[in-house]
């Protein structure tokens, strides 16, 4: 089988107290093939960061199921949650809140090999340069501070930290969010590389279709707490079907003036509203420009219009 990870209806609702419910993540269906870069992208506080955390259980889901190679990942204890965790890893955001600045980034990117008793000694310190070699620091770096650092040079470390015991898997949240654009680059071909050398499988959050346009694969669109499309790359720039996505879409730059400058861009209007408080029907018809009166009534159901390109949208 090609699928390493199969989400069905996941959902991740946070109870706030006084009937507050907050529907984080409400209708996540997804299923990424081994060695592919799956991109998930939308507006920051849509959802896209706890779905990550979801999948990878650092909490546990309100409902659904998260298949990885064949196991429901939400069910898994003792030995077989060790093991998922070690087949499954994560880079987060911001590099300079996530590495300890007390601990050396040797001892940072052991950690992973210490936790799972894998390599101790000679070769624990082996691995280690080994590592920083794969992310392009070298062995002195090995005993210095994060401090020291610049942001692209912490996110590598962060990478070697989640590459040290070998996992099949990365969810990569934001990791060139926090970067000076002129490093993003480097770090998303730094991403590239370690998956073709190592054969990996990345979940791969950002907040732009741009960011994610050189490294993914197929993309999922997120927008308040719903995926509202998903299809392979090339089609989603090519033939963007939600509103949503093309609104995205429109917000990129075209490097060919020419076609910049007959390009209409779509401005939405208002705000994301409050997970809080979702609009009827379509949680984007309120700030959609194709808003019918059957949006605000019914839920668009998720329809594959296309082979492999599904989407949320009473439009189709
Ligand atoms: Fe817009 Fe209606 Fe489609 Fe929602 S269902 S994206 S409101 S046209
Ligand atoms: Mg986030």
């Amino acid at each position: 089988d090609q699928t390493i990870l199969s989400i069905r209806n996941m959902k991740k609702h946070f109870d706030l107290g006084q009937g507050k419910i907050l529907k984080a993540v409400d209708n996540f269906s997804i299923d990424i093939k081994r060695g592919e870069t799956f991109g998930l992208v939308g507006e920051s506080g849509c959802g896209k960061s706890t779905a990550g955390r979801t999948i990878i259980r650092l909490y546990e889901a309100t409902d659904g199921e998260v298949i990885f190679n064949g196991e429901n990942v939400h069910k898994l204890s003792g030995r077989k949650m060790r093991e998922f965790h070690r087949n499954m890893q994560m880079v987060f955001q911001d590099p300079y809140a996530s590495l300890n600045p007390r601990m050396t980034v040797g001892n940072i990117i052991a950690e992973g090999l210490d936790i799972h008793g894998v390599a101790s000694g000679s070769k624990r310190r082996e691995r280690v340069i080994e590592l920083l070699d794969a992310v392009g620091l070298n062995a002195e770096h090995a005993s210095r501070f994060p401090h020291e650092f610049s942001g692209g040079q912490r996110q590598r470390i962060g990478i070697a930290r989640a590459l040290a015991i070998e996992p099949q898997f990365i969810i990569a949240d934001e990791p060139i969010s926090a970067l000076d654009v002129s490093v993003q680059a480097q770090v998303v071909n730094l991403f590239k590389k370690l998956q073709k050398d190592r054969g990996l499988t990345y979940l791969f959050i950002a907040h732009d279709l741009a960011m994610v346009k050189h490294i993914s694969d197929r993309i999922g669109v997120m927008y308040l707490g719903n995926l509202v499309e998903v299809t392979t790359s090339k089609e989603l720039y090519a033939n963007p079907l939600h509103p949503y996505t093309e609104s995205l879409l429109s917000a990129i730059p075209i490097p060919d003036p020419e076609i910049e400058r007959k390009r209409e861009r779509i401005i939405l209007k208002g705000e994301v509203p409050s997970p809080l408080n979702p609009p009827s029907g379509c949680p984007f018809r309120t700030r959609c420009p194709k808003a019918m009166d059957q949006c605000a009534v019914t839920m668009p159901p998720m329809k594959e219009v296309e082979p492999g390109h599904f989407v949320s949208c009473h439009l189709y």
